[in-house]
C-alpha cells in the first residue's frame, strides 16, 4: 500500500518524490510506503489552508451546516469504525480493543461533540463603565491552523485537534507523526466524504522537516502540538517570528499517591489499567506510585504479580493484553531507562528487557521497588510498561515528592476518605487528577498540562479557546 500528501483537494506525492516505509510493531516489518513532505509541500498546503480560509465554501456557510459536516465525519468514523482500528493497530501495535474504545470511538466522539458546539460559540456584552457606547465580542477563527500529533493515539488526537479546529471555522494543515500516519491519511477521506470543502484540511504526511516548516511557516497562525517536552520547547522558539498562538500537550510523569487507607485491590487494578494502556505509551500514565510505607512492599509484590501474568502479543490477537512499543528505537529508549534504574540501584521485580522471544518491539512489563526520587526512572518520561514503587510516611511528604518534577499533566490519589481524596487533589499541581480510577479522557473535560506539560486546554470549551480570536466591538449610541 502506499498513500500521498493531501493538498487543496488534491491528493499527490512530494515534491521531491521522497517516501518513507511505515512499520508493523507487531511483526517489525513494513506495510506501506509513505509521501515523506518537505518544506515547498508544507508551503503549498499552508497556501491552500490560507485561500480556503475566505472562501464562500467555508467562511460562507452557515453555522448549522458547518455542524452538520462535523457531526457527518463522526457518523462516518462510526461506520468505518472496524477497519479503521484494525488500520490504527497495523499502523501503532495497540490492541484492537483499545483502538475499538478508546481511538476510533473517541475521534468520533470528538467530532460530535464540537458538532455541537458549532452553533453555541458565543460572544459577550460587558457592563461597560465608558458611556454611550455598546460593546459586545465575537469569537473569530485564528486562521490556518497546523496540527502537529503523536505516534501513541493518531487518531483519536487528530480528532481533539481536527474537530475543534474546523468547529470555530479554521482551516487546517495535519501532520502526523512519522511512525504512525495511516489513520489519518484515511480520515482526510472520510473528511471529504462528509463535504468538509477543498483546501479546508490538508494532510502532510512526513518526520520533523514537516512539521519544523510548518512551525516556521509565516502563513500559519497558529500550531497545536501533541508530543515530547523537548520538541515542545522547539517549537516554541521556531514559532515566535510571527507570534503564531500555540498551545502544547507535552510529557507527563504521573504520580499515583497511595493513601494508607486505601482500598489496596482498587489502587493495585487501577495503577496498572493506568499505568499499562497502550503498553504505558501514553503521555499522563501513571509511573510514579507514592505507596504509603505500610502498604508499599504489598503493593509492589501484587503488581509484580499481575504484569508477570500479562499475555504480550500482537494487538490483532483477540487475547493480547499487551501490545508491542511503536517502533525499535522507543524499545531501546525505553529498555536504556530501566538499565540505568538498575545501575542506579533500583531492585527489579519483574520483567526489565525486551520481550526477545516475540518478533517486532516488545517489552517485559517491569517493575521496580527501591527506586529514589533522584534516579532517571523517576524523573524522566519512560513512555513504556515500566512501574517505579517509592514509598513514604507522610501525607505532606508524598505530596511534595509527586509535585518535585518539571511536568504536571495528571496524577492519581487512593483513598477511602473524602476529605484525604480532596486535600492532596487540591495540592498536587497537574491539569488533571484523578480520585480512585485510572485515567481516561472525555471530550467535555478540560486536558492538558501545568509546568513542562503543557499549555492551553483541549476538550470542552476550552479548546474553543484554543481556537478563537476573541473581538470587542464598541458601537457609540450618540
Ligand atoms: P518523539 O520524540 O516521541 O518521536 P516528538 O515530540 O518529537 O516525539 O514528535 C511528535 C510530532 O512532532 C511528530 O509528528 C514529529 O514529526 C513532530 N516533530 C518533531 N520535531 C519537530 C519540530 N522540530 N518541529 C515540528 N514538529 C516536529
Amino acid at each position: 500500500m502506499s498513500t500521498t500528501l493531501f493538498i487543496d483537494g488534491e491528493w499527490q506525492a512530494a515534491s521531491s518524490g521522497a517516501e518513507f516505509e511505515t512499520l508493523d510493531p507487531a511483526t517489525g516489518r513494513p506495510h506501506a510506503t509513505v509521501s515523506d513532505a518537505g518544506a515547498s509541500d508544507a508551503d503549498a498546503a499552508v497556501r491552500a489552508a490560507r485561500a480556503a480560509l475566505e472562501s464562500p465554501a467555508w467562511a460562507g456557510i452557515t453555522p448549522a451546516q458547518r455542524a452538520r459536516i462535523l457531526w457527518r465525519v463522526g457518523d462516518l468514523i462510526d461506520e468505518h469504525a472496524e477497519e479503521l482500528a484494525a488500520l490504527e493497530t497495523l499502523d501503532q501495535g495497540q490492541p484492537l480493543g483499545i483502538s475499538r474504545a478508546v481511538s476510533v470511538a473517541g475521534a468520533a466522539e470528538h467530532f460530535r461533540y464540537y458538532a455541537g458546539y458549532v452553533t453555541k460559540i458565543y460572544g459577550e456584552t460587558a457592563p461597560l463603565s465608558f458611556p454611550g457606547v455598546l460593546q459586545y465580542t465575537k469569537r473569530e477563527p485564528v486562521g490556518v491552523c497546523a496540527l502537529i500529533t503523536p505516534w501513541n493515539f493518531p487518531l483519536m488526537i487528530a480528532g481533539w485537534k481536527i474537530a475543534p479546529a474546523l468547529a470555530c471555522g479554521n482551516t487546517i494543515v495535519v501532520k502526523p507523526a512519522e511512525q504512525t500516519p495511516m489513520t489519518t491519511v484515511r480520515l482526510m477521506e472520510l473528511c471529504r466524504q462528509a463535504d468538509v470543502p477543498t483546501g479546508v484540511i490538508n494532510l502532510l504526511t512526513g518526520g520533523p522537516e514537516a512539521g519544523r516548516a510548518l512551525v516556521e511557516h509565516p502563513g500559519v497562525d497558529k500550531v497545536s502540538f501533541t508530543g515530547s517536552t523537548e520538541t515542545g520547547r522547539a517549537i516554541v522558539r521556531a514559532s515566535a517570528g510571527n507570534l503564531k498562538r500555540v498551545s502544547l500537550e507535552l510529557g507527563g510523569k504521573a504520580p499515583s499517591i497511595v493513601l494508607p487507607d486505601a482500598d489496596l485491590d482498587a489502587a493495585v487494578a487501577g495503577c496498572l489499567r493506568g499505568s499499562l494502556l497502550n503498553s504505558g505509551q501514553v503521555c499522563a500514565a501513571y509511573t510514579r506510585f507514592l505507596v504509603h510505607r505500610s502498604l508499599a512492599d504489598e503493593f509492589a509484590e501484587r503488581c509484580a504479580k499481575a504484569v508477570s501474568a500479562m499475555r504480550l502479543g500482537a494487538g490483532r490477537a483477540p487475547d493480547t493484553e499487551l501490545g508491542p512499543l511503536v517502533t525499535a528505537e522507543h524499545r531501546d529508549h525505553v529498555d536504556a531507562l530501566v538499565r540505568s534504574g538498575v545501575r542506579e540501584g533500583a531492585h527489579l521485580l519483574a520483567g526489565g528487557g525486551p520481550a526477545e522471544e516475540l518478533p517486532g518491539f516488545f517489552y517485559r512489563p517491569t517493575v521496580f521497588t527501591g527506586v529514589r526520587d533522584d534516579m532517571r526512572i523517576a524523573r524522566e518520561e519512560v513512555f513504556g510498561p515500566v512501574l517505579s514503587v517509592l514509598p513514604y510516611d507522610e501525607e505532606d511528604e508524598a505530596v511534595a515528592r509527586a509535585n518535585d518534577t518539571e511536568y504536571g499533566l495528571a496524577a492519581a490519589v487512593w483513598t477511602r476518605d473524602v476529605g484525604s481524596a480532596h486535600r492532596v487533589a487540591g495540592a498536587i499541581r497537574a491539569g488533571t487528577v484523578f480520585i480512585n480510577m485510572p485515567n481516561p479522557v472525555d471530550a467535555s473535560a478540560p486536558w492538558g498540562g501545568f509546568k513542562a506539560s503543557g499549555s492551553g486546554r483541549e476538550m470542552g470549551r476550552g479548546a474553543i479557546d484554543l481556537y478563537t480570536e476573541v473581538k470587542s466591538v464598541w458601537t457609540s449610541l450618540a
